[in-house]
């Protein structure tokens, strides 16, 4: 009953994610999740804390967890905030960094959740166009703005936009603050983190959903200037408490003590991807370069959103968005090689009609 409402919340436009189907018979190709399970370790570990102790909270401050991002990425823990998935990082640093009154830019092609929390936290924002080669013109971000935000690579798109580009933005732009989201980087991108010791204006923030595998256990992060960090805190502090549980806490932590598996299954992804684009290819699509672990195409005769419904009838689901400049594209999940061949069965029975 709306009218019990705060005001506001009949204005939201909520994101709407990708379906997570009931069924399980699907090839799932639509959501960008890793097709090869979590490392071992983290499910031992995860195993083991799934005891009497979740009978008490977990650490408000996830030191644990921290300190272990911290050590991988080459930063002290004060540099390091950690989320129920980036999503949630991102709402915070929504709130906390860009509430400022000017226009926040992204890509007009980019994560459609930055919209979304702009109408949350009613953020005045300007989507710039990206090139006719879907490409981020770093030019085009030198104006007025009250903070700058963009996935590299970039979502949906799967491009990776160079460091360098990244530094030339950050040496002119120091006023406000730069977010890189590095969702998809370790499946061939090179991070930032690098840079943020240098620039005091500049946050990055990965997820372990993808690159791994545990969208499930809902486990983001954010690295930069501990002034930026902090922010952050007050804003989880005035929020919830304990955003992580106990099993998120140790499970996310063992995954970066399991390197040789992260980097095994970041391999196969990628190697699969290659596969992937070059039988594209040979059935007429063209696919954009991809950095990421999900390829965006168009086939250059058939309707994205008919050989969706097609691949869909044969129990495979992919992600077409109904908007302006993507509406002919595909955005297709890398899977194991047994989903690329349900796919390319499906593609090839469709393509052959007509
Ligand atoms: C998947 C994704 C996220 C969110 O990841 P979670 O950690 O699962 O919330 C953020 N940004 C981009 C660009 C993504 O694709």
């Amino acid at each position: 009953m709306s009218r019990f409402w705060s005001p506001f919340v009949k204005d939201l436009v909520p994101y709407v994610p990708g379906e997570q189907p009931k069924l399980s018979k699907l090839t799932k190709l639509n959501t960008n999740e890793n097709p090869y399970g979590p490392s071992p370790q983290v499910l031992e570990v995860i195993k083991a804390e799934a005891g009497d102790a979740l009978r008490l909270y977990p650490d408000p401050n996830s030191d644990v967890l921290k300190s272990a991002i911290a050590d991988y990425h080459g930063v002290s823990a004060s540099q390091v905030f950690v989320g129920n998935g980036s999503d949630e990082v991102l709402a915070h640093v929504f709130h906390g960094l860009f509430q400022n009154g000017k226009p926040l830019l992204f890509p007009d092609i980019t994560y459609s959740f930055y919209p979304v929390y702009c109408g949350l936290y009613q953020i005045p924002f300007e989507a710039i166009p990206l090139d006719e080669s879907f490409q981020i013109r770093i030019e085009e971000y030198r104006g007025i703005n009250g903070g700058i935000i963009f996935p590299n690579p970039n979502a949906p798109t799967g491009c990776f936009l160079a460091l360098a580009e990244i530094e030339r933005l950050l040496s002119v732009n120091n006023e406000t603050v730069v977010v890189i989201d590095e969702a998809y980087v370790d499946f061939g991108g090179e991070t930032a983190i690098s840079l943020v010791d240098r620039y005091p204006n500049l946050l990055v923030t990965q997820t372990l959903s993808k690159s791994r595998s545990l969208a499930g256990l809902r486990v983001g992060f954010a690295v930069g200037h501990p002034d930026l960090i902090e922010a952050l805190e007050r804003i989880k502090n005035s929020f919830n408490s304990y955003p992580l549980d106990r099993l998120a806490q140790m499970g996310a932590a063992a995954s970066f003590a399991d390197q040789s598996y992260f980097e095994q299954t970041c391999n196969a992804v990628i190697a699969e991807r290659e596969t992937m684009v070059s039988r594209l290819e040979a059935l007429d699509f063209q696919v954009l370069p991809s950095a990421a672990n999900f390829v965006f195409c168009r086939h250059r005769h058939r309707d994205a959103s008919e050989l969706a419904a097609g691949l869909r009838e044969d129990g495979v689901i992919v992600r077409h968005f109904n908007m302006a400049r993507i509406d002919q594209y595909l955005r297709i999940t890398v899977g194991r090689p047994e989903d690329s061949q349900v796919l390319f069965n499906s593609l090839q029975r469709l393509l052959l009609v007509n």
